[in-house]
């Protein structure tokens, strides 16, 4: 299917001081609840990674891991999650980070990768870039490397794609919100 970049940001929902007062909240509900928008996104992301040398598919909590499901079994890889703290029940590896609404953290189970391994990250948006920057230093001290990080949304004033880019993490967004 088509990638119709249009059809995509006017089902994406803005709602305003959400989770707090001056953030715009990007919902995306409204895509995850159209199969014809979820093709549009997961056939995008097939098409561009489907050849390349990645090895597992690195999902962040939450909604980066419906996205991370449906891709990695498209591309039949493995799926490994980076999830908010407490939630790992195996030895982990935490790392804190600052978000655009405060202090957060993500962990990674010590066992999902290994030197060697090429993850490719997915998340639903990048902001800040808090998150994509702690989940690559998880997958760094696990010694595998980030092929690229990929999100549906990026938020190009918050400044986390330039940050990301600094800090030599190759980027994929679909649409942009400036
Ligand atoms: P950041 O770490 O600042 O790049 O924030 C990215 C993470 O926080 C993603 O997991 C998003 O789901 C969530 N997030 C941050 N800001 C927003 C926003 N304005 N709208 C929707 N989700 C957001």
């Amino acid at each position: 299917m088509i990638f119709d970049e249009y059809s995509i940001k006017s089902q994406v929902r803005p709602v305003p001081n959400f989770p707090k007062p001056g953030v715009t909240f990007r919902d995306i509900t409204p895509l995850y609840q159209s199969p014809r928008a979820m093709r549009m996104i997961a056939d995008s992301l097939i098409q561009r990674y489907v050849d390349s040398p990645i090895t597992h598919i690195g999902a962040i909590d939450a909604r980066g891991f419906l996205l991370g499901a449906v891709i990695a079994y498209e591309l039949n890889k493995p799926l490994v999650l980076l999830r908010k703290p407490g939630k790992l029940p195996a030895d982990a590896l935490r790392q804190s980070y600052q978000s655009e609404y405060g202090e957060s953290a993500l962990e990674i189970h010590r066992d999902a990768l290994q030197a060697g391994d090429q993850v490719l990250l997915l998340d639903d948006l990048i902001a800040t870039g808090g998150t994509f920057l702690a989940a690559a230093r998880l997958v760094k001290q696990l010694g595998a490397d980030v092929y690229e990080a990929a999100a549906i949304i990026d938020l190009p004033d918050l400044g986390g794609s330039r940050l990301m880019q600094d800090a030599d993490i190759p980027t994929f967004t679909l649409c942009a919100f400036a």
